[in-house]
């Protein structure tokens, strides 16, 4: 693993006290290597894992050349005899899991169900309700334009060809992918070790539910929201509660994270102006810097590598605000711990919509504001700013189901202007 210090003397234009927000995460990126643990999994164990190898496809998908309609089945060269209605001998049929063991000569048909292999002899079906049943079901007509050849039959191998890569290593699996998975007669696959992520807070005004709540605190409320995010990406969680700011307290906490966990997560405590020892710990332990980054809410963050006694994990650092550490989370922390994860997971997408809301913004920092979209009156959809922004206000995260994105550059933006949004996918 690169040290922090040699990545961050790449990047030209390095001002840790204003990262823009693609810095920080390129930098972030350059530091996280994937753990290395891989473990074989029952597919249905194996839902939202990280696949650790590529699924080779052992069989064609589908085996065979199949009906996708109910109707008849027939060669094509029924339908190039001109203009007259065509009419075929029905003898036999063919069931999805009970093939036809004949083979259809030409004015011949076999009735056929959907997914039933292709009778020998036969390309083409036409759907039943395009047919004239005659003679009791022993004879079909149907007009030559009713039907093409080759309509209505599913190629053998035209989902998956046998050792073509049916899932790529990095993929979360979903459940599509476990029904693939099975559509293939894979019973295990190789997935990556679950992550083992450790959090705290930091803080001495802060108080556990239950503590009564003294003057001037206030109940922790990062660990539970961060509990969630972390529960949402699969991660086993090591809640080391509230961490007492006496250097003692926090070394022995630090230490313990990092000897038993790859990533470890805090908030609180790493502002310019914090008296705290969390910084001194961390920077004593590790390879570890702080920046402020560009961006509201969530300026403060510490990242780097701590270790102790022979173990070393992946620190997070953010801030204390309720709101920041979710923002700082979604943006820098999820994309962290995917890489850790070994997953390849596609960038967040951002939908451009009208906001109803004007909304004042400086250039120069990236803003993350939280929004709600929603379809308007002309049924398109637009976004409105859940009412108060501050930092602290951690309604507006519950409130909202977007952030809307106002890049760095970005000014003020009117009411009916463009904006960009990113939706909190099934994270937040
Ligand atoms: P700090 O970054 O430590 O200066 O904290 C900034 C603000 O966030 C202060 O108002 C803290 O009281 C608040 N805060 C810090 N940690 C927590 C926490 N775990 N839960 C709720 N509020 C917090
Ligand atoms: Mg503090």
């Amino acid at each position: 693993m690169p040290s922090l210090q040699s990545v961050i003397s790449c990047q030209s234009d390095y001002d840790p006290t204003a990262l823009p927000v693609d810095q920080a995460n390129a930098i972030i990126a350059d530091v996280v290597d994937p753990v290395r643990g891989i473990e074989q999994l029952a597919i249905r164990t194996a839902l939202d894992r990280v696949l650790a190898v590529d699924v080779i496809s052992p069989i064609d998908v589908p085996a065979h050349d199949n009906s996708a309609m109910d109707g008849y089945a027939f060669s094509s060269l029924a339908l190039a005899q001109g203009d007259a209605s065509i009419a075929l001998e029905v003898i036999g049929t063919a069931y999805a899991g009970n093939a036809f063991a004949g083979e259809a000569q030409p004015g011949q048909a076999v009735r056929i169900m959907t997914g039933a292999i292709m009778p020998a002899g036969c390309d083409t079906v036409i759907p039943q309700e395009f047919v004239e049943i005659q003679a009791g079901g022993n004879l079909v007509r149907f007009a030559p334009d009713a039907v093409r050849a080759g309509d209505n039959r599913r190629l053998r191998g035209e989902d998956l060809t046998r050792g073509q890569s049916a899932l790529r290593a990095g993929r979360i699996l979903t459940p599509a992918d476990l029904g693939m998975l099975a559509s293939l007669g894979v019973a295990e696959v190789k997935v990556r070790r679950r992550l083992r992520v450790a959090f705290f807070s930091t803080g001495d005004e802060l108080r556990s539910i239950g503590e009564p709540l003294d003057p001037g605190c206030v109940y922790d409320s990062n660990r539970y929201t961060l509990h969630g995010m972390l529960r949402r990406l699969n991660v086993e969680l090591i809640d080391m509660g509230v961490v007492r700011d006496e250097p003692e307290a926090m070394e022995a906490a630090f230490r313990s994270a990092c000897e038993n966990a790859d990533a470890i997560i805090t908030s609180g405590g790493v502002s310019v102006g914090d008296a705290d020892y969390t910084k001194q710990i961390m920077e004593k332990l590790g390879d570890v810097t702080f920046w402020k980054i560009a961006m509201r809410p969530g300026r403060p963050m510490a990242f780097g590598r701590i270790s102790s006694n022979g173990h070393d994990a992946m620190l997070f650092g953010l801030p204390g605000n309720p709101v920041a550490v979710m923002v700082t989370f979604y943006h820098f922390v999820r994309g962290a711990l995917h890489r850790l994860m070994g997953a390849n997971v596609a960038p967040l997408p951002r939908i451009r919509v009208r906001t109803t809301t004007p909304i004042r913004k400086k250039p120069g920092r990236t803003e993350f504001q939280r929004g709600i979209l929603a379809p308007g009156a002309d049924g398109n959809l637009e976004v409105r700013l859940t009412g108060q922004q501050g930092s602290g206000v951690l309604r507006s995260m519950s409130e909202a189901n977007c952030f809307v994105v106002l890049d760095h550059d970005q000014g003020s933006v009117a009411a009916g202007d463009t904006v960009q949004v990113m939706l909190f996918d099934g994270l937040v």
